[in-house]
């Protein structure tokens, strides 16, 4: 998990942008008297996911008033007037996802899209607002389902909002499986709030990352068996475990909780992989 900037775009100029684009005058009319709603609901989104409590924020079909949009209207002001190409909304759209290169969700692969933290299909009052879109890969955007928070335990981390990097949450162990093989799991350091733990908790599974992170690490093993190898026959088990102690400490200098952090950190505490069995 990576933390970016919070985007500096104004809702307000994104929603114009995108209103502009509608043909229809009396569909645009009502979604120019819908605005308020849009610009409150960014608003309460802001001071909810500062304080990590966006769980408190109601999906539509928790609301009492007849809206002066429809949900599906709304939705389509996203894909049609902002997410395709040449449209008027395009260009925040492009600016939002050029904000960070590698997907911060998962570390691994590009950014391709953007994503809804809160779906669109339950919030669609933030269809457009900006601090709710996160430049995000296509995995990490596919995975994610479009279900409602509905309570703290829900929660996911917001990169806009939460900083995880400064303590390490991810870790890995080997296990013998037909020779070594990497299990990750998340342990929140016990200091932190229950908000914050469940965060970090639901991140793997949220966007598959147990499996996607095992499948590198299983691969990233068979990758330098050869290595290791002769560096155990060289040199014993000990050299080994420093080899790999040493190339954790080199990835956790650039991220503390990525995979391969992970991944050396177990392999050099495994006194059964130190000791020879490298598959
Ligand atoms: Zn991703």
């Amino acid at each position: 998990m990576r933390k970016i900037p919070k985007p500096t775009v104004d809702v307000s100029l994104v929603y114009d942008a995108c209103l502009s684009g509608i043909g229809n005058v009396d569909k645009q009319s009502r979604f120019v008297s819908h605005k308020g709603n849009v610009l409150y609901a960014a608003s309460e989104y802001e001071k909810k996911a500062f304080d990590s409590e966006i769980y408190q924020i109601k999906a539509c079909d928790e609301c009492i008033t007849v809206p002066l949009v429809t949900k599906d209207e709304q939705k389509k002001l996203y894909v049609e007037q902002m997410a395709k190409l040449g449209r008027p909304g395009r260009g925040y759209y492009d600016i939002l996802r050029g904000a960070a290169r590698l997907c911060p969700f998962c570390g691994i692969s590009s950014v391709r899209t953007l994503e809804h933290y809160l779906p669109k299909a339950q919030y669609p009052d933030l269809a457009v607002v900006p601090v709710n879109l996160i430049p995000c890969c296509r995995d990490c955007n596919t995975e994610k389902l479009d279900a409602k928070i509905d309570g703290i335990e829900d929660q996911n981390i917001h990169p806009y909002f939460d900083d995880f990097t400064q303590e390490q949450w991810l870790f890995a162990d080997i296990i013998d499986l037909y020779g070594p093989s990497v299990v990750f799991r998340v342990k929140p350091p016990a200091a932190w709030s229950s908000k914050s733990q469940y965060k970090v908790m639901n991140h793997l599974t949220t966007y598959s990352l147990d499996e996607r992170f095992g499948d590198l690490g299983n691969g990233e093993i068979e990758g330098v068996r050869k290595e290791m190898t002769d560096l155990f026959d060289d040199a014993g088990s000990q050299a080994v475990k420093t080899q790999l102690e040493e190339r954790a400490a080199s990835y956790a200098e650039r991220n503390l909780n990525c995979w391969q952090m992970a991944l050396y950190q177990a392999l050099a505490n495994s006194n059964y992989y130190c000791q020879g069995n490298f598959g």
